[in-house]
């Protein structure tokens, strides 16, 4: 165990036991003050419920001795420029706030004129997106949400594609669409097609989510230079959660041959807070076993994936009733990242700094575990039931998804916070 992931670390920050938000998450966003200094952004890390502003540490020139020494990195509205930093400043900016904010350490915790300049309280701070996204893939690496679909559409026999198991399948989503959490989400409008007659133009109908888990790319390669599998983890940043809002009727319609299109690109939201993969080293674990044997090049040495526990919420507007109508793992996909990096670079595309790479639908292998309303209401045949009577094939106007992930052991938790979208007409 590294120093960084000690379990007997302690923060003179408060932390309940529940919070999620330990010394030893230390994840990463962008904020501003809510009616104050001109909305400016700036980066903040979190220890229980207190929001530490990173771009006034770095004025007060505690990172002096850090390798982004000397520069205003967190003053600025995205996290890119430190992302380019790679792999050796995260970590050393990491030990300074475990060194600044550890209990025994009273710098920091004995002087309240400097406290009242970094510290603020969680009610106080607004969220903001905390990479410049480039470019946005999508993979499709849960074998149960494939063969879900495979089943609904192809029926048993053809249920996963002659690929699949070869390898990690995705398609370029579109980044200009993607929105920090609690935005709105007006439901799109386009061509449907009805069962039988011409198609017609129409609000979607089948308007649904897709559980994700999002990494953030911290070191891109060259152009023509694909990144080996074993080395593809030192270019992620960290994870984030991620509902990648699809329109089934519209994509059903529009995406022979070339893929999904306006079906999904009207948005995509995201977590605030980006769980460094440093902190998620503890939560490290097995990752499926693979047959057949995929080519060499998407061979890992160690082959290991992370035990992230997920679950949706469905909240209704009427009556603010909430349902937990989902509960998996990401550690059931099939494609690890470190796989999806390297097939998606291995003809020399090249990855940059700020990119996401969403992991695909998570869905396990029990009904209550499928990560969208596709699948839970088996394209709509089966409703759900909510907590307040009432049941649900697709979304309706007024429905907020709240999805939520951590880890934990019998140490800690780590939380990533939620994702939330409320659907608008
Ligand atoms: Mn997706």
């Amino acid at each position: 165990m590294d120093e960084s992931n000690d379990p007997n670390l302690q923060s003179f920050l408060p932390v309940a036991p529940t919070n999620g938000f330990p010394i030893q998450n230390l994840p990463f966003a962008i904020a501003s003050r809510k009616g104050c200094c001109n909305d400016e952004k700036f980066a903040v890390t979190r220890i229980g419920d207190t929001i530490i502003h990173l771009g006034q540490l770095e004025e007060l020139g505690f990172f002096d001795d850090t390798p982004i020494g000397g520069r205003s990195i967190f003053s600025q509205p995205y996290l890119n420029d430190f992302l380019e930093f790679g792999n050796h400043a995260w970590i050393e900016v990491r030990k300074k706030l475990i060194e600044l904010f550890k209990k025994d350490n009273s710098i920091l915790r004995d002087h309240e004129e400097l406290k009242k300049s970094i510290l603020f309280e969680l009610h106080e701070i607004e969220f903001h997106l905390p990479v410049r996204i480039g470019d946005y893939t999508d993979f499709y690496s849960s074998k149960q949400h494939a063969t879900n679909v495979g089943i609904m559409f192809r029926g048993k026999e053809n249920a996963l594609m002659p690929n699949w198991l070869y390898l990690p399948v995705a398609y370029h989503g579109r980044s200009s669409s993607i929105v920090i959490s609690h935005t709105s989400i007006k439901r799109p409008y386009g061509q449907i097609k009805p069962q039988d007659g011409a198609p017609i133009y129409s609000a979607s109908k089948r308007l649904d989510f897709e559980l994700e888990v999002g990494a953030i790319v911290g070191i891109g390669n060259p152009l023509g230079q694909p990144i080996p599998v074993d080395d593809a983890e030192n270019h992620i940043f960290g994870l984030m959660l991620v509902n990648d809002w699809s329109a089934r009727d519209i994509q059903q319609w529009e995406y022979q041959p070339l893929g999904p299109f306006l079906g999904k690109n009207f948005a995509t939201s995201i977590s605030p807070w980006i769980v460094t993969m440093e902190a998620l080293k503890p939560f490290r674990c097995s990752a499926p076993i693979q047959e057949p044997k995929p080519l060499t090049y998407l061979q890992e040495t160690e082959r290991y994936t992370y035990d992230i526990q997920l679950e949706i919420e469905l909240q209704t507007k009427d009556d603010h009733t909430t349902t937990q109508i989902c509960s998996t793992n990401f550690n059931t996909l099939y494609w690890t990242l470190k796989q999806q990096i390297a097939h998606h670079t291995i003809n020399g595309c090249n990855l940059r700094t700020g990119d996401l790479l969403a992991s695909g639908t998570i869905s396990g292998d029990h009904e209550h575990s499928y990560g969208s309303l596709l699948e839970l209401t088996w394209n709509g045949k089966n409703p759900i039931h909510l907590n307040n009577g009432k049941t649900r094939t697709f979304l309706e106007d007024g429905d907020t998804v709240i999805i939520r992930g951590y880890c934990q052991n019998k140490d800690y938790t780590i939380s990533f916070g939620e994702v939330v979208g409320t659907i608008v007409n």
